[in-house]
C-alpha cells in the first residue's frame, strides 16, 4: 500500500514515520522544505498534563503524546545520531499582575482535578531555584507555581531527527511541491500538484494551517486559521537558569547550550508572516524584566510562525466519515509539537485498519 502524506511538519513527519515503519510505502509533500513552518519556529514545550485519569479524547491524546515523546527522543537518537535534547527541566508559572495571579490560583483547583502535580512557590524557592531571575520579576512576584513534569525538546533538532529516520526508512521526500488539488473519482486518490500527479491509496492531510484550501471541498465546514506568533532567539555565554519560566501566554525556555527563546503572542493576519517591531519590543521588555541578562545586546534573532487553529481549540484528528481513503491530522494550534507522537501513533492505527487506542470521535474532522 503507498499512502501519501501532505504536510512535512512535525504532523506530516512523525505520521510518515510511524507508517513507513509498519512497512508501508510512504510520499510526503510540501510546498516548501521539510520542517520548514510552525513546527521549526516554535517553542517545543510540552506541558504538564493528566497521567492518571485522562477521560476526555483530548486530554487522552495530550497523555499519550506526553509519554510517547520520551520513547520516540530515544528512539530517534539510536536511529539518526540526532539528539533532540528531549529534558524534562520542570516549568515555573508565575504572575506578577493581581489579574494574572488571579487566573494562576483560579486554576489550582483544576490541576487537581486533572491530578497535575504542581506546588506553591515562594519568592525564596525561586531565588534559591534560579538566582539568574531578575530582581523586577521576584520582587514584584505575586504568585508562582511550580510543574516539575514540563518538559521540551529542542524542535529543530526533532525535525532534523524524524527527516533523518524518514530517509533512512525509505520516505519519499518532495519539497517544493504544492498539492493543488486531490481527485477522490477513482478508486486510486491523485494528487495533483505544481510538479505533475501522484497516485497512491490512501492520503492523510497534515498541512497545518494551510490546510483548509485541500479540504475545503471534501470538508466545506472545517476551518482551520492561521494564527501567528513571534519568538525572539538570545545568546547567552552560557545556560543561566534551567525551568521554562511561563508568565501567561509568554514564556522562556532555556536551551542547553545557552539559547534562550522568548515568546510569544497571538495574532490573526492571515497568512502574512510579517513580524511586528511592536509585538518584538513587547517581547523584548517581558524578557529583560524577567532576566535582566536578555536585552538587546544579546538578542541574536527573531522570528514568526502560523499556528493551525481550529474553531474549538481541539486539532482535527480521524477519517473522512464517507470518503474512507482520506485522513485529516491538522488544526493542532499551539500544542502541535507536543501532540505529534500522539496524533501519529492514532493515524497510523487508522490507516492500518485497528482499532485506535481511545475512542477519537471528539476529533472527527466532520464536527
Ligand atoms: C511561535 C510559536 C510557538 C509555538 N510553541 C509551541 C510549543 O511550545 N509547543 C507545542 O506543542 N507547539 C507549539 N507551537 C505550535 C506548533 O508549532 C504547531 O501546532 C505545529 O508545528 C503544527 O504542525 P503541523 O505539521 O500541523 O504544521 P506546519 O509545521 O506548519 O507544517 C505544515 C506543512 O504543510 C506544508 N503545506 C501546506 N500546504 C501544502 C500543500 N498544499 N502542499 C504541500 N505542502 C503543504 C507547509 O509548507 C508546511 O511545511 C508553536 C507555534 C508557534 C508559531
Amino acid at each position: 500500500m503507498r499512502v501519501s502524506v501532505i504536510g512535512g511538519g512535525v504532523i506530516g513527519l512523525t505520521i510518515a514515520l510511524r507508517l513507513s515503519q509498519r512497512g508501508i510505502d510512504v510520499s510526503l509533500f510540501d510546498s516548501g522544505c521539510v520542517g520548514g513552518e510552525a513546527s521549526w519556529a516554535g517553542a517545543g514545550i510540552l506541558p504538564a498534563v493528566n497521567r492518571i485519569d485522562p477521560l476526555h479524547a483530548l486530554d487522552r491524546l495530550k497523555h499519550i503524546s506526553f509519554d510517547l515523546h520520551a520513547e520516540l527522543a530515544v528512539e530517534l537518537l539510536e536511529l539518526t545520531g540526532i539528539d533532540n535534547q528531549w529534558s524534562q527541566c520542570g516549568g515555573i508559572h508565575f504572575a506578577t499582575t493581581l489579574g494574572e495571579a488571579a487566573a494562576l490560583r483560579g486554576s489550582r483547583d483544576y490541576w487537581n482535578h486533572e491530578s497535575i502535580p504542581f506546588r506553591e512557590l515562594t519568592p525564596a524557592d525561586i531565588r534559591r531555584m534560579e538566582p539568574a531571575l531578575g530582581e523586577m520579576a521576584v520582587g514584584s512576584l505575586l504568585t508562582a507555581f511550580l510543574f516539575p513534569d514540563e518538559t521540551q525538546i529542542r524542535n529543530p533538532k526533532h525535525l532534523q531527527a524524524l527527516i533523518a529516520a524518514c530517509r533512512q526508512h525509505q520516505v519519499e521526500i518532495h519539497e517544493n511541491c504544492e498539492i493543488l488539488d486531490i481527485d477522490f473519482s477513482s478508486s486510486a486518490v491523485t494528487l495533483i500538484s505544481d510538479q505533475g500527479r501522484f497516485t497512491s491509496e490512501r492520503v492523510c492531510v497534515a498541512a497545518g494551517a494551510w490546510a483548509s484550501r485541500l479540504l475545503q471541498p471534501v470538508l466545506p465546514r472545517i476551518q482551520v486559521v492561521p494564527v501567528k506568533g513571534h519568538m525572539l532567539l538570545f545568546r547567552l555565554p552560557q545556560r543561566r537558569f534551567t525551568h521554562i519560566l511561563n508568565n501567561g501566554n509568554r514564556y522562556i525556555v532555556p536551551r542547553n547550550d545557552g539559547l534562550v527563546l522568548v515568546g510569544s503572542n497571538e495574532e490573526e493576519s492571515g497568512f502574512d508572516k510579517s513580524p511586528s517591531q511592536e509585538e518584538i519590543e513587547r517581547l523584548l521588555l517581558f524578557a529583560e524584566g524577567t532576566l535582566a541578562d536578555l536585552n538587546t545586546s544579546t538578542l541574536v534573532d527573531s522570528w514568526t510562525g502560523l499556528r493551525p487553529m481550529s474553531f474549538d481549540q481541539m486539532p482535527f484528528v480521524g477519517r473522512h466519515s464517507e470518503i474512507d481513503c482520506l485522513f485529516v491530522a491538522t488544526g493542532h494550534f499551539r500544542s502541535g509539537l507536543h501532540l505529534s507522537t500522539g496524533t501519529a501513533h492514532l493515524i497510523t492505527q487508522l490507516i492500518c485498519g485497528e482499532k485506535p487506542t481511545f475512542d477519537i470521535t471528539a476529533l472527527r474532522p466532520s464536527r
